[in-house]
């Protein structure tokens, strides 16, 4: 069997990336597996562990940077987020299309390990519709905030490093892009 394809959907915290993943996912043609990330950060409303995220102590986590756990991982405004090598490594060779949602600096990591991965970079429509979006999820304190906004500029300033950039105005049309672009990489 084919072994599948790595694809990172990447871009600022608050862009919409799981918003537009949940889209794409509807697509069953694209044969698309979700590699769901562990994380030392506490779960938001509404989020389940195991589904969302991993949810983990930073014991667990840094023992499992000892292991050699992680194809990447990385600190985030105060929290680690990871993905586990073994289940990317088992969906790909299982022939999934496997999609990791993640932050620049794990993207960044992915791309020298695996140069032929498929990266995608979601961008807002402007930094103060980001702001918008980061409020409108009223999860977060001001500080978070502020945090989160002032290293979004920083990470938009990074897209070039990806092989496509997609701008989040619509759900849908962002949505269909993307599905487009992995169609047209998962055929050739
Ligand atoms: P949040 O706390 O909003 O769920 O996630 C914060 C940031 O971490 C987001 O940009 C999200 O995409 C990213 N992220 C989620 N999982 C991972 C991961 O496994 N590795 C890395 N590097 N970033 C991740």
């Amino acid at each position: 069997m084919k072994k599948g394809k790595l694809i990172i959907l990447s871009g600022p915290s608050g862009v919409g990336k799981g918003t537009v993943r949940e889209e794409v996912f509807k697509k069953p043609e694209l044969n698309l597996a979700y590699s769901i990330s562990m994380t030392t950060r506490k779960p938001r409303p509404g989020e389940i562990d195991g589904k969302d995220y991993y949810f983990v102590s930073e014991d667990v986590f840094r023992t499992k940077i000892a292991q050699n756990g992680f194809l990447e991982y990385a600190e985030f405004v105060g929290n680690f987020y990871g993905t586990p090598q073994d289940k990317v490594e088992e969906l790909l060779i299982s022939g999934k299309n496997v999609m990791l949602e993640i932050e620049v600096q794990g993207a960044l990591q992915v791309m020298k390990k695996v140069p032929e991965a498929l990266t995608i970079f979601l961008v807002p429509p402007s930094l103060n519709e980001l702001e918008k979006r980061i409020r409108g999820r009223r999860t977060e304190a001001e500080d978070v905030v502020q945090a989160r906004l002032s290293k979004a500029e920083k990470e938009i300033k990074t897209k070039d490093e990806y092989k496509y950039v997609v701008v989040n105005s619509k759900v849908h049309q962002a949505a269909d892009e993307i599905a487009q672009i992995i169609q047209s990489n998962i055929t050739e």
